[in-house]
């Protein structure tokens, strides 16, 4: 099946195809085995171009923006993973339009320069615009649920434009979460017109905040887990006396507690054991449940 459809993605431009591509090399923690197909769309077109052919062979595509929310097993992958890089981003009056790879720093800079402020918030969050419209990111009180007017995916080979008000927007999650056959390709932003320097001020402030309670230094996929009602994963995994601890490459970091960070050739299994130490350790001390942030293949 994949064998037949591969000389039919070789030929729609701006798509790389290739077979048994390492998703280490496309994930922030830096883990992942082969992907069996692994397609790269550069422009809009071409994943949609690509995403039609798919659906044509009854195939269902993993989505893959810049893999900074993942957790991808050793193993690797045995289907279709399309990354989107494409990559778009223009600006029409207080509104910025942007395609699913474009990056939340890339948004935020556009932003800056055309004096709109709203978004410094995701400034700092190492993701796509289209992972983050799926997870609504959010940060320092700011989160995607905030400034999106309205975002367009395809599912099913067509094409649907969707308002704020569809997305069923949670902590972390949005209707994207619920539906992962549907793949987000553009979003728009309703931004407002604001001081270039205090916006500048504002995203320098919160990336020092980041650089300074964050182990930025080390591969990660951010936060492992979602803040429990009332309380931080972070403080109650440091209040077990979890700070540090590591199971082969994986390892509690000492700057914060909430992060799994990988000191050196971390597993997919080295992670997953230790997510669940940590949740069996602060379920038996605290009576509290850690539910998991990131996604796993
Ligand atoms: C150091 C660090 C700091 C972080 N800080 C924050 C933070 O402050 N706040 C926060 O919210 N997150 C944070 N994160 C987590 C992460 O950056 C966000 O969740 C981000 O939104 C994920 O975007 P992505 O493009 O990397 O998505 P990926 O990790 O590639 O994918 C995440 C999920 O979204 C799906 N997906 C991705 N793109 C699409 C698409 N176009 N259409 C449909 N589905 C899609 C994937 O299939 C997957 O299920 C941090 C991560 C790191 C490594």
């Amino acid at each position: 099946m994949y064998k037949s459809v591969i000389p039919l993605l070789q030929n729609i431009p701006e798509l790389s195809v290739s077979e048994n591509e390492l998703m280490s090399n496309h994930t922030t923690f830096k883990i992942g085995g082969p992907a069996r197909l692994f397609l790269d769309a550069y422009s809009s077109d071409a994943a949609l171009r690509c995403l039609d052919t798919l659906n044509t062979h009854g195939i269902s595509p993993f989505i893959l923006g810049k893999g900074s929310n993942l957790l991808v097993s050793d193993t690797g992958f045995n289907g279709v993973v399309l990354k989107l890089s494409c990559n778009k981003v223009t600006v029409s009056g207080e509104h910025i339009y942007a395609e699913a790879g474009a990056l939340l720093s890339s948004v935020a800079s556009v932003a800056h320069k055309n004096s709109l402020g709203g978004f410094e918030f995701a400034h700092g969050i190492p993701g796509t615009v289209g992972g983050a419209v799926v997870m609504n990111a959010g940060a320092y009180g700011g989160e995607i649920a905030q400034v999106l007017t309205e975002s367009t995916y395809v599912s099913d080979g067509k094409v649907f434009t969707v308002a704020n008000s569809s997305h069923n927007f949670g902590y972390r999650t949005s209707i994207y979460k619920k539906n992962p056959g549907f793949t987000v390709i553009s979003a728009e932003f309703k931004l407002f017109k604001g001081e270039q320097d205090s916006i500048a001020f504002k995203m320098r402030e919160l990336s020092e905040k980041r650089r300074d309670k964050q182990p930025l230094e080390y591969p990660s996929a951010g936060s492992v887990f979602k803040r429990p009602e009332g309380n931080f994963a972070g403080a109650l995994i440091e209040q077990c006396g979890l700070k540090g601890f590591s199971i082969g490459g994986a390892e509690v970091s000492e700057k914060h507690a909430g992060f799994i960070i990988n000191i050196g050739g971390a597993t997919c299994d080295d992670v997953k054991r230790l997510i669940e130490h940590i949740q069996s350790v602060v379920l038996n001390r605290t009576g509290i449940s850690l539910e998991c942030e990131i996604c796993f293949i």
